[in-house]
């Protein structure tokens, strides 16, 4: 079969790649559909890896899919052939300790595709994922909306992950790219009380405002502003979408004592520091996100219900052959980029 290869820094080819086989009864063949570009992918591309991760070439990277189910196993019951499916890029293996306690995220055993030595990406005509991976979408739903339901599953458990207080919260999401734009959603379908966005990029502030519906947005030093004013009361939750130290610091700054800090983000490298004297002072709590944690089902299911419509973060189209122009669009931010979608068939 056809591929985007990933042989270099920025350098992917297109080329020859085995074909994948169903292997186990479990198993089901899809043809791959759209695939996202993700900003974890971003770093493979530009970087070669992720910290102590780093990419060994070749290597197919991807993993935010939308398939089209050609074969099944033969104890395979939740999806056909000719089904559309959201898929769950992280394969567990559903015995280890984590697993057993409903954490999947950290399956001490995983293999998630597009990470460097887990598993390759699914940049490909075709991929084969187990069962427990795959999500029927509805009948009217898209190849690129199913594919969303990716990075969206990682908002929606993020916002999970704040517990009962979400809703009567103050939140601020610092980077507006498309996992802060997830939480956003994922927050407002929670019910959440009032949120503000940051971002440095103007298209990514108008689509929090217009598409997210954030009751406030702008650059990151207006929200500092604001809060210093008064105008804008200090936030109980912040949500740190972008990777950067400074976001990091300005979060602590934008916490109210007691509150906490969630870190989505992906920085470039290995550390990050904080002021302890100010996280001691206000006893600031921090919780790092870990992707999805089983929440791709409820990504569809808001989906369907339209208690979500997150088409406004899809801003770019690429066909296949076309997947390094789309890697460097995101990668330089150009063009007011939120998510790109690479259409493989
Ligand atoms: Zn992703
Ligand atoms: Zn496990």
């Amino acid at each position: 079969m056809n591929a985007a290869i990933l042989t270099g820094i920025r350098r992917i080819e297109l080329g020859e790649w085995p074909d994948p086989q169903i292997e186990s009864d479990t198993d089901v063949l899809l043809a791959v559909r759209v695939v996202g570009v993700c900003g974890s992918d971003v770093h493979y591309y530009a970087e070669g890896g992720i910290g102590a991760t780093r990419v060994e070439y070749p290597h197919i990277i991807g993993h935010e899919i939308s398939g089209e189910v050609l074969e099944v196993g033969t104890s395979v019951t939740r999806v056909k052939p000719g089904d559309l499916v959201a898929v769950d890029p992280c394969i567990t293996c559903g015995t280890c300790g984590q697993c057993v306690a409903g954490r999947p995220q950290t399956c001490l055993d995983q293999r998630f595709r597009s990470f460097p030595g887990q598993a390759d990406g699914c940049l490909s005509e075709r991929v084969v994922m187990p069962e427990h991976c795959c999500y029927p979408v509805a009948a009217d739903m898209t190849p690129e909306q199913a594919s969303l339901c990716e990075p969206l599953s990682v908002g929606i458990y993020a916002a999970r992950l704040a517990g009962p207080v979400l809703q009567d919260a103050r939140v601020a999401i610092l980077g507006a790219g498309p996992i802060g734009l997830s939480v956003l959603l994922a927050a407002r379908a929670a019910g959440t009380h009032f949120m503000a966005v940051t971002d440095k990029l103007p298209q990514r502030i108008r689509a929090a405002a217009a598409g997210g519906g954030a009751d406030w947005s702008g650059l990151p030093q207006e929200l500092d502003a604001a809060v210093d004013s008064g105008s804008v009361e200090p936030f109980d939750l912040v949500y740190e979408c972008c990777g950067d130290q400074a976001a990091l610091d300005q979060a602590i700054d934008l916490l109210v004592p007691g509150g906490e800090l969630l870190i989505a983000g992906i920085p470039e490298g290995n550390r990050i520091s904080f002021d302890i004297n100010q996280l001691r002072r206000k006893e600031i709590r921090i919780q790092n996100v870990r992707r999805q944690n089983d929440c791709v089902q409820e990504a569809v299911q808001l989906l369907a219900d339209r208690a979500i419509d997150a088409d406004f973060m899809i801003t770019h189209h690429y066909p296949f052959e076309k997947t390094q122009e789309a890697f460097e669009l995101v990668s330089e931010y150009g063009d007011g980029v939120i998510k790109a979608m690479i259409e493989v068939s």
